[in-house]
């Protein structure tokens, strides 16, 4: 750096050897660049980039508990001052921190914690637009248990019957509209020590059944299609019922009328089992996805239409059985593809629904595209080509490979998925179906398969939607709109309802 080079030859003149020696390390010592934090409830992540690679030390120390991080071979800079104001209050992890220069070319950050944590500190290589990261990633003690958290979420929305579900609504105008994410499930309340396996039973159909009073859901987007109340009825999958053309920047109605809202106050008590639906809004966090001409962001596009697909979810149900939708991830927080499928299995889900919107070499490339998993080639160049650049996601959103946990993700990948797979493209094909219907273009009239990491489910229908091509110009206008959005979903939802009514869900009584 030239200040670095200006400051050598100055302390050169001056000719003291143990400044000479403390110069040249700062010389061959490494410059921040940028600093973020991203909070969550399932781990605090803070990124610190550099020039070149920092070695760190790092101790926690109790009470009140504290996380001390010395960095090696740099000096203090405006941007790892900027980490000050990055913490936010709601952050579940960090109070607050103050950051100095320990020693002449140590840089020392204490984070005031909020509760203890289990730090993993790891360093990530340059890629993508990033140069060298430090990685401070700081965990509860207890990891957050997903089943615990969808069973905690389902309690809060339980007692407030006639409030809607506060998310989604559609109520903003036609930009990119600015959907409150659901609060996330407090990492400190006592979670429960994680389970090593699967539950038996039907740990929220229990919930259900106690409160079975509750009136049924007062969401403000009523389903399309659900609600059906008997056996499958079909004429609701024959006679999808037409959305209304919705074009341009007015405030858009959440959905059409009801086409049954036969769902009646009591029906809520008729709970065998609760079909839950995985929603995996791709990347987040360090990992911004594809980035549209204008800028807009594949991680935020695709959170939203999850939290769209989530309302219909949770105001829908599968033969009197009540659905609730459980996402992978309800922040802009990164989630590695193997823990994206670990959450699934363990909430147990009926499907799981990766949402993405990626980008194509060429702006030419659209229409929207359903895939499942391929256990051998890929279906076509272009789909091999998405699934490696899906699963670099690990890659840029930056995975501490050295975990234990890790490992043993990558084992359970490697599972055969035969029959996931049949069942997957059953779910696509409906689905592509419905997307068709709301006049979507189509990339490829069938469903694709590649060797996408996060589809690797052994026993979960999984299938990945590419909604659009985000570097389409075009597409990209699209998907910022409320109205296209709110299609979107009903459609997604639609496919989901189709899918059960010609594969309903088992009985559960499988424990793996
Ligand atoms: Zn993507």
């Amino acid at each position: 750096m030239k200040a670095g080079g200006l400051k050598r030859r100055v302390l050169l003149q001056g000719g003291s050897i143990a400044l000479m020696l403390g110069v040249h390390q700062i010389a061959r010592g490494a410059t921040i660049l940028a600093v973020r934090v991203w909070p969550a409830a399932d781990y605090t992540r803070v990124t610190i980039e550099s020039d070149a690679r920092l070695t760190s030390q790092q101790l926690v120390v109790g009470s009140p508990p504290r996380l001390a991080v010395d960095i090696e071979g740099i000096e203090l800079n405006s941007e790892l001052r900027e980490l000050v104001g990055k913490i936010k209050p709601g952050d579940p992890y960090i109070n607050g921190l103050r950051v100095g220069q320990n020693a002449p070319t140590v840089v020392r950050i204490v984070f005031d914690l909020k509760q203890t944590v289990r730090p993993q500190v790891f360093s990530l290589a340059p890629v993508a637009a990033y140069k060298h990261r430090l990685v401070l990633d700081l965990y509860p003690e207890q990891a957050i248990d997903p089943m615990e958290a969808l069973i905690a979420e389902r309690l809060r929305d339980a007692p407030k019957p006639g409030t809607g579900t506060g998310t989604g609504s559609s109520n903003n105008g036609s930009a990119v509209a600015g959907i409150a994410p659901s609060p996330a499930p407090v990492p400190g309340a006592a979670p429960a020590p994680v389970r090593p396996a699967m539950p038996a039973g039907d740990p929220l159909g229990d919930l259900m059944a106690q409160q079975s009073m509750r009136p049924g859901p007062a969401a403000p987007a009523p389903p399309v299609v659900a609600g059906v109340d008997r056996p499958f009825a079909p004429p609701v999958l024959v006679a999808p019922a037409p959305l209304p053309p919705v074009v341009g920047t007015a405030p858009v109605r959440p959905v059409s009328p009801p086409v049954a809202a036969a769902r009646g106050g009591a029906t809520a008590s008729r709970t065998d089992r609760i079909i839950i639906v995985a929603l995996d809004p791709g990347h987040g966090g360090e990992d911004p996805g594809a980035t549209g001409p204008s800028g807009t962001r594949e991680k935020d596009i695709v959170l939203q239409v999850a939290f769209r697909l989530r309302d219909r979810i949770n105001a829908g149900s599968v033969n009197g059985n009540p659905m609730r939708a459980f996402l992978t991830r309800d922040a802009d927080f990164f989630v590695p593809l193997g823990v994206r499928v670990q959450k699934a299995r363990r909430v147990q889900a009926d499907l799981f629904v990766s949402i993405h919107a990626d980008a194509f070499t060429t702006p030419a490339a659209r229409g929207a595209s359903v895939f499942a998993l391929s256990q051998s080639g890929a279906s076509s160049s272009a789909a091999r080509w998405l699934a490696n650049k899906e699963n670099d996601a690990d890659k840029v959103g930056g995975v501490n490979v050295g975990n234990h946990e890790a490992q043993v993700q990558r084992a359970l990948l490697d599972m055969s998925t035969t029959a996931q797979i049949n069942d997957s493209l059953k779910l696509g094909g409906a689905m592509l179906g419905e997307i068709k219907g709301i006049g979507a273009r189509l990339h490829k009239g069938e469903v694709e398969q590649a060797g996408f990491a996060v589809l690797k489910a052994p026993d979960i229908p999984s299938v990945l939607v590419e909604t659009a091509f985000i570097s389409n110009p075009e597409e990209e206008a699209n998907l910022r709109r409320v109205d296209y959005q709110e299609n979107l979903a009903d459609a997604l939802m639609r496919g989901i309802q189709r899918y059960f009514a010609q594969n309903p869900p088992l009985a559960r009584s499988r424990q793996l």
